[in-house]
């Protein structure tokens, strides 16, 4: 029984996966990064292997511990929570979050747990989906999410930082209304860091963003482009890229 409804799920999911690839309606943004934390290994394993074949970046989690410290220690575009977990439950773990991070979150809940669901919104998850669900179900909730805290990255031809102001589809950056003279791969970075504002951006997470993932590439390089960032931004902006020390980096609004 359990069988036929994840080759149900497969097979549904192809044509939806043909239209996607056909259509671009992912577009050629960067691979977002979603962290699954569920600790019934056959649904991980199948709802990774989808949201792989999507085109997302994925780690899995079996427990609750487990599933927060990867969620604190690092960046995700946005976590799937189980709710009954081992250690720490999922609506605990968003709790938790929500006291450092805004990333969007959406509940993996029981069907008859409708106090679990009041709860999980309570704690500050974006959504929530039923188990069982149709995978076609879960891959169009990440999406709207994704819209819907990202707009810059999916509809918005500019986009904008305090007095900072990028010219996405003529790749320029004003300054004050001024442009800035910048290299590609210093736009790109800027570009990056703006896109994640109020987010600290890893240098690992910079270095396979900007410079790809099959680069070889030192991670003081990184820290190298900032310097150069920094300079080229007049006067007081210098200070508009925060270092987080051992980490990364941040823009702030
Ligand atoms: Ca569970």
């Amino acid at each position: 029984m359990r069988q036929t409804f994840y080759l149900m799920l497969c097979y549904n999911s192809i044509g939806i996966k043909i239209l996607h690839r056909y259509f671009g309606i992912e577009g050629d943004m960067m691979p977002k990064k979603i962290l699954l934390v569920e600790d019934e290994k056959h649904i991980a394993r199948f709802v990774e292997l989808e949201l792989q074949h999507e085109g997302y970046e994925v780690k899995t989690a079996f427990d609750g511990r487990e599933g927060l410290a990867l969620a604190t220690s690092e960046n995700f575009d946005v976590l799937l929570l189980d709710v009954m977990l081992p250690s720490i439950n999922g609506i605990e773990i968003c709790r938790r979050i929500r006291t450092q991070s805004q990333v969007p979150i959406i509940l993996l809940t029981a069907r008859d747990a409708v106090m679990d669901r009041v709860a999980g919104l309570d704690a500050g998850a974006d959504d929530y989906i039923v188990k069982p669900f149709a995978i076609e179900e879960l891959l169009a909730r990440i999406r709207t999410i994704l819209r819907r805290v990202t707009p810059e990255q999916t509809s918005s031809e500019s986009l904008c930082l305090r007095d900072i102001e990028i010219d996405v589809a003529a790749y320029e950056v004003f300054v004050q209304g001024n442009k800035l003279d910048l290299t590609k791969t210093e736009y790109d970075l800027l570009k990056l860091l703006i896109e994640h504002k109020n987010r600290v951006c890893t240098r690992e997470h910079i270095l396979t963003s900007v410079w790809g993932y099959d680069t070889d590439i030192e991670t003081n390089v990184v820290d190298v482009y900032i310097r150069h960032l920094r300079t080229k931004l007049p006067g007081a902006m210098n200070d508009y890229i925060e270092t987080v020390r051992g980490v990364g980096y941040v823009m702030r609004e």
